[in-house]
């Protein structure tokens, strides 16, 4: 069973309808990469299903509940959490101190302290450097933080807006460390990403969006074309894109790979 069920979502801003029915699923401890090009909707899905955006229509049914419109902090509350965007930690404040701040739900400092804990076995490097500035961290580092600030939260479901932006590829070593790292503790990653080929050697699934519509939910035999996938981006006919997975509990979605 899926831990995260979206269906036929649709946002808008203002009377921009950004998002035109999009649905997908998160099953526990995969990662799953949503990709598109600029505009594409990969950040209104994320923070729709995050409730920074409250959706006009459709469902999102985390941990039996639908929470589709719930405030974000609730929803953070309840597991189901994005990291921050852009790498965005306190750069005057110390590892050790962000990730206090990371773990600011907790009720109690033993709770807090056991979180960092936690994080810090996670993250050893993090470990390492708990008493440096967080400005003085490399950009992959600063990374890792976010992303740990985020996991200090106990998340279910971990959402991050484009990890690898700003990042040399140099870097996507110490990303793809994290990720695995947060999936062998059960964490599922839903992550949004322009970078084709790191999407496609980190998930599990890919889905690709455009104009706010979900056009392609690959296999693993797609992944392994991501020229394929940029072909997409471009607005390529997807109709000779070999068959793969349909969408589970889509309305109307994909419909037979045909691009609107
Ligand atoms: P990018 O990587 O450039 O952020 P994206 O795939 O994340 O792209 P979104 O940011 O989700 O795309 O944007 C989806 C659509 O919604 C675009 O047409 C965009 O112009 C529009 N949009 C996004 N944010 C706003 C906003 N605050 N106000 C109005 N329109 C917006």
């Amino acid at each position: 069973m899926s831990l995260l069920t979206v269906d036929n979502l649709h946002t808008y801003y203002g009377n921009i309808h950004a998002l035109k029915g999009v649905s997908l699923t998160v099953n526990q401890g995969e990662i799953v990469t949503l990709i598109g090009a600029n505009g594409a909707g990969k950040s209104t899905t994320l923070r729709t299903i995050s409730g920074l955006l409250a959706p006009r229509q459709g469902s999102i049914v985390f941990g039996g509940e639908n929470i589709a419109g719930q405030p974000a902090h609730t929803i953070t509350g309840r597991g189901l959490v994005q990291a921050p965007e852009g790498r965005r930690v306190f750069s005057q404040l110390t590892v050790q101190e962000n990730l206090e701040l990371g773990a600011y739900l907790r009720n109690s400092q033993a709770e807090v302290r056991a979180d960092i804990e936690r994080v810090f076995e996670l993250f050893p490097r993090l470990r390492e450097r708990r008493r440096q500035v967080s400005g003085t961290l490399s950009g992959g580092e600063q990374q890792m933080l976010a992303i740990a600030m985020a996991a200090a939260r106990r998340p279910a479901v971990l959402l991050l807006d484009e990890p690898t932006q700003g990042l040399a590829p140099s870097i996507y070593g110490i990303l793809r460390e994290t990720f695995d790292k947060l999936t062998q503790e059960g964490i599922a990653l839903l992550i949004a990403e322009q970078n084709i080929p790191f999407a496609a050697s980190i998930a599990s699934r890919c889905m690709v969006l455009r104009g706010g519509r979900l056009i392609l939910n690959t296999g693993p035999e797609l992944l392994e074309q991501p020229a394929k996938i940029a072909a997409l981006f471009l607005g390529e006919d997807a109709r000779d894109v070999p068959a793969s997975h349909s969408p589970s509990g889509s309305s109307g979605l994909i419909q037979s790979m045909a691009l609107g």
